[in-house]
């Protein structure tokens, strides 16, 4: 049985999608059951129904359309009791309800089990047999274990809207909006027309052909690459006052690829050989894409599409085949197989106003430039229908990830409702660009940003926020194909600090490992939230640290707004020595240079023992600030990447409530200044509680900045306060949440909030 068992989930887990796997499931079980029929029933929380979606044995062209309440026959008994059942007589048994279009009236033992996944209900597998009889032990604890081991993959398809997808579509009779499902990228509503996107030319599709003109073949490719390398300058410069600096740099990132001599050399070695340029290409793309993809960083992973980006650009110019000139009317949405950051590029700036891509992730290039423009995007959707062609009307909701497809007259409505409702917001926030972040009795808060991630450097919101609360440095580390130098580290550095001066920058030290490891640094861990990341690597390399706090002193010269960070400090000797280092930088520096001043130095708060420590913490350092996405993951023992546990992760935890309110008391005994640089400073449920604790300054993502102004400029500090002991006496996060909730909506802040979970 065990062998069965893993070859059905192997099978399921290749499936193509989820209705395959779904097909596959039903008949592998009654092979291996030996049963009559095999059905599995899918609960959808939206209607409270259980669906009949895959079915070998009874009528298939039930699927998606029988549908049972959820308390309904017998599959309704399952799920409402979360056991399996086992009878001998199914037609017999009081809960039946004949749905003489499925054909199991000639069915009569019944087997069942509720398919659970975190206490949820996901749905129903049944088998059915024409004789009496009842199934045997061995068969119910097949069916048992197949369910729970099945689990994970439907919750999981369900989690990316797999499975509402698949409701839509199989329905699609009784509900005319057709939808197509994929990450929520950007968030945003828009109501316009498809521009469909095609690769310029197919680099896959290039033939490898000999040639004897070798000098003319060189030429030719020389001549591409500096056509496409103008390309790429001109595109860059174009968007350059729509973009931050961060996501500049990504441009020249490309034009680095171009003038890399390990690009060319490969490509002329290629067709020294005899080959053509085109196949020469070909190949070394091919390679350099292979490298790239089987790197375990997603981030990085994206490069390899840059590559095939910027591949298909050259040969494009070898082909003399230019990008066709798309006419781009407003109210234009791209949609495409796989969109370029540069394609983006292209379209007038403003007449797009929505993206639908087949393919990518939150971190590609063109993510990172939709986020940039605020243009709504909706990315990873698995394939785009043929129908889907120029002209179409589409709505995205950045919101949900959802598209849909020639929309009714009642949903744009809808939508459009909504779409007044977000500028009606963002009119009304903008009126608080001038004013002062500060209570409604006058109590002011701080409110900073959070930087290097290239998506949110948006300099433009930069200027209304009271400076940088945490450079995350090693995003720059990521895109290099080495340590950058102590002088490269430097510029960069200058940059910011003379953008922001006299405003304060918290540059926080290399935060590497974890999620978080370096191509040219690889560190392979079991476990590595809780190996070798953060302050730990940084001393062990010494030299790599020395060389950041030198570059990072060295450019506060004269400015002096610079504070250094150190992340993941879990015992109190990382700090004395990660300090004798400062302390070392500082001293040299000063011995070449003059006008150096030693900068503030902070701590962040990230573990659990560093809560305990606190006090001892603050007597040892100028500031500290909690990094509540990590605490959150160590109080509560929960991956903050792994899908699978993401519902018990949540940062408004009583655990991580009470971990706050110790840290900020501990680090204000010692008469020292508290701030929070996690995702939980963006978030206006948490911010009335934490305005309550007595944080110093909040640091948040930038779009996030007059939201958190608006909630704060809502409360006084003593309807904060009370908000914060009656919080502090919930025992559940959920409870939390509710009341949270509730004091928003009370407040008119309930606009801040829809779409939230
Ligand atoms: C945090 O952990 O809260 C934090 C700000 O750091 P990062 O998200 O970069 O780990
Ligand atoms: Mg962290």
């Amino acid at each position: 049985m065990l062998n069965t068992l893993r070859r059905i989930v192997q099978e399921i887990n290749n499936a193509h999608n989820l209705g395959e796997a779904l097909q596959i499931l039903v008949q592998r079980v009654r092979e291996a059951i030996g049963a009559d029929a095999c059905t599995i029933f899918l609960y959808d929380t939206r209607t409270q129904q259980h669906i009949l979606m895959a079915t070998d044995g009874l009528n298939p062209s039930c699927v998606g359309q029988t549908r049972l309440r959820f308390d309904e026959g017998i599959v309704g008994l399952i799920g409402q009791r979360s056991e399996i059942l086992n009878i001998e007589d199914a037609t017999l048994h009081p809960q039946f309800s004949l749905h003489t279009e499925v054909g199991e009236e000639a069915f009569h033992a019944l087997l069942g089990t509720p398919i659970m996944h975190h206490r949820q209900l996901l749905g129903v597998i049944i088998v059915q047999q024409k004789a009496e009889r009842r199934f045997d032990d061995t068969e119910e604890a097949f069916l048992i274990t197949l369910a729970a081991q099945i689990a994970a993959t439907i919750a999981h398809a369900k989690t990316i809207g797999m499975v509402t997808h698949l409701f839509d579509a199989t329905y699609a009779n009784n509900n005319p909006e057709i939808a197509l499902y994929g990450l929520p990228t950007v968030p945003g509503f828009a109501i316009g027309k498809a521009v469909r996107l095609f690769p310029l030319a197919d680099l896959h599709t290039v033939p490898d052909k000999p040639i004897t003109d070798i000098e003319g073949e060189i030429a030719q490719f020389q001549r591409a690459l500096d056509e496409t390398k103008a390309e790429i300058a001109a595109i860059g410069q174009r968007l350059a006052p729509h973009l931050s600096l961060e996501d500049q740099s990504l441009f020249d990132v490309y034009l680095r690829i171009l003038e890399s001599d390990s690009l060319s050399q490969d490509i002329l070695s290629y067709i020294k050989q005899g080959l053509w340029a085109q196949s020469a290409l070909k190949k070394v793309i091919h390679n350099h894409i292979q490298q790239f993809e089987i790197i375990d960083d997603p981030y990085l992973r994206e490069r390899a599409n840059d590559l095939k980006d910027l591949g298909q650009r050259i040969l494009s110019h070898l082909q003399n085949n230019q990008p066709k000139e798309i006419r781009y009317e407003t109210n234009t949405i791209l949609v495409g197989d796989e969109i370029t950051a540069a394609d983006l590029a292209h379209a007038t700036t403003g007449k797009v106003i929505g993206i639908v891509c087949a393919r990518g992730s939150t971190h590609s290039h063109l993510a990172i430039l939709a986020r940039a423009m605020g243009v709504p995007t909706v990315m990873g959707i698995n394939s785009i229908p043929n129908q889907v062609n120029d002209g179409i009307s589409l709505i995205v909701d950045g919101y949900y990830g959802q598209v849909f497809i020639s929309p009714s007259e009642k949903l744009i409505n809808d939508y459009q409702e909504l779409i007044q409702q977000e500028e009606k917001l963002e009119a009304h926030l903008d009126e608080l660009r001038r004013l002062p972040s500060e209570t409604l009795d006058g109590h002011t808060i701080p409110l900073l940003i959070n930087v290097g991630l290239p998506s949110d450097a948006s300099i433009s919101l930069t200027q209304e926020a009271d400076g940088i609360g945490l450079y995350r440095t090693e995003v720059p580390f990521m895109i290099r194909d080495s340590f950058p130098s102590e002088e490269e580290q430097r510029i960069l550095y200058r940059q910011l600090l003379k953008s922001q001066a006299p405003k304060p920058v918290i540059m926080r030290t290399l935060d590497i490992g974890g999620d978080k490891p370096l191509p040219y640094f690889p560190i392979v861990e079991e476990n590595p939230s809780l190996g070798w990341r953060g302050i730990r690597v940084m001393l062990d390399h010494p030299e790599v640290f020395l060389t950041q706090l030198r570059a990072m002193m060295r450019a506060n010269q004269g400015l002096n707004n610079l504070r250094i960070m150190l992340p993941m400090i879990s015992t109190l000797s990382e700090i004395d020595e990660a300090l004798r280092l400062i302390n070392k930088a500082f001293h040299e520096i000063s011995a070449e240079t003059s006008d150096i001043q030693l900068p503030p130095i902070g701590v962040m708060i990230e573990v659990p023992s560093a809560v305990y420590q606190s006090d001892f913490i603050a007597e040892r350092v100028d500031f500290v600030s909690i990094g509540s996405n990590d605490l959150t993951q160590y109080l509560l023992a929960v991956d903050r990447n792994n899908a699978r546990v993401v519902n018990l992760y949540d940062s408004l935890h009583p655990a991580v409530l009470s971990a706050l309110l110790q840290t900020v008391e501990n680090v204000h005994k010692a008469g020292k200044l508290v701030s929070i640089c996690g995702e939980m400073a963006s978030d206006p449920l948490s911010v009335i509680l934490l305005i309550a604790m007595g944080f110093d300054a909040l640091s948040m993502n930038a779009a996030s900045l007059l939201r958190i102004k608006w909630v704060i400029r809502s409360f006084t500090l003593d309807m904060a306060r009370q908000l914060l002991q009656e919080v502090l006496t919930l025992s559940e996060p959920h409870l939390v949440r509710k009341r949270l909730k509730e004091a928003l909506e009370e407040y008119g802040l309930g606009s801040l909030i829809h779409g939230t979970k």
